[in-house]
């Protein structure tokens, strides 16, 4: 059982964004004419009210959605002094707001550093236009490199660039050089996803109706055999299958829920978890607003974590971490010793040198290539393929 004296972290969605992107699950909505005001009030309400229960001690806060920087000044203010009033700020080892190109300038960025963002992460996703279309971003590659820029000027310490590989007409080419872009910026932390087609998505309504040609299953793994290579060769660490940063740059955040740790969520489609029970907020603005006015407080789904999910839940996350997932952690939160409750499983993925086993058990190179069949094999020696969790982040 986690201790009241671990950390936790804090999450907020801000789901509004300039348009909605084609490849796109987040809960987000096109800001267009509407009026963000009454959400961020709600947000400042809830916040107020989970915070003040809480007996742990907030130690990572994460802005996200979204794109939290579209927000008009006052309303990005009012929310960053409010998450300041509600938590301990020399506890605070990280506070990250993501961002996107073109939507930060000096008085946003000066902002930011002003309330105690340390970290600001941005959705680059590619240097080149073709993909960027294909993706559905209205920024440009030219876009990127005065965003980032800008947040140096304004003493943001850390930046992360997300990209994304395996784009329909990618090539590799292509994706070498926006990796070598993304490089010569000097980001502190860069992560890299391979494209998904998420059910609902007009990306994957594309698929279906054969007007977009999905790039190549072997194409798509030297991709992610070459982000490895030029990355490590720029002194990136990779931690995570997708994460990779400078030394001490690591997103401890993100570490916390990959660690399985505690994590308050705020704002519409948020989820939390104490360690016992999880909560998911409706995913929509307008039951969003309703819900705090009529309840004071937005859960649209909670769940009690049990052993067997958690279980689960430890495969899913911790496999994601190069350090793999802590053998002790594992018997002292389940009551099972993991090699033997995994057993030929394991020994089979141990033949197939996709994970090495010492006092963690962690994917490697090779079998960071088919993670998710690990996982599956893994989780169905535990009895259950099927209890995936809704997780935040
Ligand atoms: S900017 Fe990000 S959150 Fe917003 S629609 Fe695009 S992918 Fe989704």
């Amino acid at each position: 059982m986690l201790s009241t004296n671990e950390g936790c972290g804090l999450y907020l969605h801000v789901p509004f964004c300039e348009t909605k992107c084609g490849y796109c699950d987040f809960f987000s909505v096109a800001v267009k004419d509407r009026d963000t005001a009454p959400l961020v009030a709600r947000m400042l309400g809830e916040l107020d009210g989970r915070l003040s229960g809480n007996p742990r001690r907030v130690r990572t806060i994460y802005c996200g959605g979204g794109t939290p920087t579209i927000l008009p000044p006052a309303q990005l203010a009012d929310l960053l002094q409010a998450i300041r009033r509600c938590v301990e700020m020399p506890a605070i080892e990280e506070f990250t707001v993501e961002a996107n190109p073109a939507t930060v300038d000096d008085e946003k960025g000066g902002m930011l550093k002003a309330a105690g963002v340390t970290r600001v992460s941005m959705g680059a996703q590619s240097f080149s236009s073709a993909e960027l279309e294909a993706l559905e971003r209205i920024h440009s590659p030219e876009d990127i490199p005065p965003s980032v820029d800008v947040l140096r000027r304004c003493g943001i310490g850390q930046i992360n660039l997300d990209l994304i590989f395996g784009v329909p007409g990618q090539t590799i080419e292509s994706w070498r050089e926006s990796l070598r872009r993304a490089i010569e910026l000097e980001p502190d932390h860069i992560c890299c996803y391979g494209l998904t087609y998420e059910p609902g998505t007009r990306l994957t309504a594309q698929l279906q109706h054969d007007r977009v040609i999905p790039c190549e299953e072997g194409l798509e793994a030297d991709m992610y055999e070459l982000t490895m290579d030029l990355l490590a060769e720029a002194r990136f660490e990779q931690y995570e299958i997708s994460a990779y940063a400078k030394p001490g740059c690591q997103c401890k955040h993100n570490l916390n829920y990959w660690r399985n740790g505690p994590y308050i969520g705020v704002g519409p489609s948020a989820a939390g978890c104490d360690g016992q029970r999880r909560y998911k907020n409706v995913s929509d603005v307008a039951g969003y607003v309703r819900a705090m006015d009529e309840r004071n407080e937005a859960e649209a789904d909670s769940e009690f974590i049990d052993t067997p999910m958690l279980m689960i839940e430890m495969i899913m996350m911790q496999l994601r971490l190069n350090e793999g997932l802590s053998i002790e952690a594992f018997r002292e939160r389940c009551g099972a010793a993991p090699v033997a409750l995994f057993g030929d499983a394991l020994t089979r993925l141990v033949d197939l040198a996709a994970v090495e086993v010492g006092d963690h058990i962690a994917l490697t190179r090779k079998g960071r290539l088919v993670a998710n069949y690990v996982m599956a094999e893994l989780a169905g020696a535990c009895g259950d393929r099927d209890a995936l969790p809704f997780v935040t982040g």
